[in-house]
């Protein structure tokens, strides 16, 4: 039988796709790797990430900042590269990282072409070729082999990783293939939503506020008890909600959806407070400064147009005095400011998520190795499986994270180890 064309087919050059070759050359270096991508330029989710700045990774990566699959396995998988080589590889490959609120790591430079360009200058000093332009349509188990066809032609593999993402931004080339990939080599898939995605409201005050952002606490409630907490700025949109904080909660809204279950969304534009300190507050300043006018009050926490709306919507007049709010309409007021309902009634979809929730279930892949326990030969590694990290760099460190478990363990699996230099 002739030998395979290949020893190691990753099938994706996204972040984890690069990584996974990367990773794998230096480990060894005699082991035939290539990466196959239906993009005839490959790397476009870097490029748009992080507002075209990438955040790379964060200070802190623990399994709390991802939501998917055990806790338990996400845990295993990101000690194999903590967040210190993540910076030290990046560094070492002419990417200095500096750190910024939140714990975000960006590259010096602000842009994420730097990253894009360096992991590209690094996949082609260890020997990993790049086969842009290749998409693949079928991947077919045949022996000890894998028939891999492209629209470039046919080839064969000794393994095979799946690194081609989930769903989200398709015009990228993640359009959900892997899903299928993955399920005809025997794979289930835990259903997708998107997740980091802004969150489109029915009607209410977002439509004049378009572009305001601020600080504030989204709560989620599944059948009238909290079940998803999320503090951060949110931006008020022409469609509704979006930044930081409504991007993190759109998981949970939709996730919940996919249950059918009956959910109730609010956000605290006074995150700080709660109802008793906000009515005590307002108790106090009414005592003190009673002439001054609810709008002045409020403008006072909150950016002046979101004040106006808020109180227009609830029928408290802006010109009212401390002096002439009663107790009722004082406690409409603190409920407004710490309970505003938000009636969302989608997200924007696959083309506006970050990160798609679900997908390959995690019990299914060895998380010593992200060998599939379904076929073997077969790896899978970043956003195709069933795990989506929050914002903050969190999903890029699970695509280095999982990129180097599996080049470890292919390296094993395929030839002898050379230690990283
Ligand atoms: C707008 C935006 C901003 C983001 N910002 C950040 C950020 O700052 N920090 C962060 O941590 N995360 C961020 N993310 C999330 C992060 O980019 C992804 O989680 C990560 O890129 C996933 O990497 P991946 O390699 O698993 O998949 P992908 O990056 O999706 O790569 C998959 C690759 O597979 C290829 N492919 C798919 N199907 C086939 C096929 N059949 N044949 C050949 N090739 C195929 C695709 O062309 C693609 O190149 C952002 C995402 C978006 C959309």
């Amino acid at each position: 039988m002739t030998s395979p064309d290949l020893d190691v087919a990753v099938v994706g050059a996204g972040a984890a796709g690069l990584a996974t070759a990367i990773f794998t050359k230096e480990r060894n270096a005699v082991l035939r790797v290539a990466v196959l991508d239906g993009a005839t330029k490959p790397g476009a989710k870097i490029l748009v990430s992080g507002g075209s700045r990438c955040n790379v990774t964060n200070t802190v990566v623990t399994e709390g900042d991802f939501n998917g699959g055990r806790p338990a396995i996400i845990r295993s998988v990101l000690r194999a590269l903590p967040v210190s080589e993540t910076v030290t590889f990046f560094q070492r490959i002419g990417v200095p990282l500096h750190e910024e609120p939140g714990g975000k790591y960006f590259p010096d430079s602000n842009q994420s072409r730097t990253v894009l360009e360096a992991l590209l200058r690094e996949l082609s000093r260890v020997g990993a070729e790049l086969r842009a332009g290749h998409r693949v349509h079928e991947i077919a188990r045949e022996g000890d082999v894998f028939r891999i066809a492209t629209s470039a032609g046919t080839l064969t593999a000794r393994a095979v990783v799946l690194a081609t993402g989930g769903l989200s931004l398709p015009k990228t080339g993640s359009d959900g293939w892997g899903y299928t990939a993955a399920t005809q080599l025997g794979h289930s898939i835990v259903p997708t939503t998107p997740a980091l995605a802004p969150l489109l409201i029915k009607e209410g005050v977002h439509e004049g506020l378009s572009g305001v952002a601020q600080p504030s606490r989204l709560d989620l409630r599944v059948d009238d008890a909290i079940s998803a907490r999320v503090s951060g700025s949110v931006l008020w949109t022409h469609f509704g909600i979006s930044g930081p904080g409504a991007l993190d909660m759109s998981r949970h809204w939709l996730r919940a959806q996919l249950a059918g279950q009956r959910t109730a969304m609010t956000m605290s534009l006074c995150p700080e407070e709660t109802f008793e300190s906000l009515d005590a507050s307002l108790v106090e300043l009414a005592r003190d400064r009673p002439r001054l006018t609810l709008q002045s009050v409020v403008a006072d926490r909150l950016p002046a147009s979101v004040a106006a709306a808020i109180l227009n919507a609830r029928d408290l007049p802006a010109g009212r005095t401390l002096a002439e709010l009663t107790r009722d309409a004082r406690r409409v007021l603190v409920r407004a400011l710490l309970e505003w309902p938000l009636a969302v009634v989608d997200s924007r979809g696959y083309n506006f998520a970050e990160v798609t929730a679900g997908g390959v279930a995690l019990p299914e892949i060895d998380p010593s190795s992200m060998a599939s326990r379904r076929c073997p030969g077969l790896y899978l590694v970043g956003e195709i499986l069933d795990v989506d990290g929050r914002i903050g760099g969190f999903n890029f460190q699970w695509a280095w994270s999982s990129a180097r478990v599996a080049s470890g363990a292919i390296a094993l699996a395929f030839g002898g180890v050379r230690q990283f230099s």
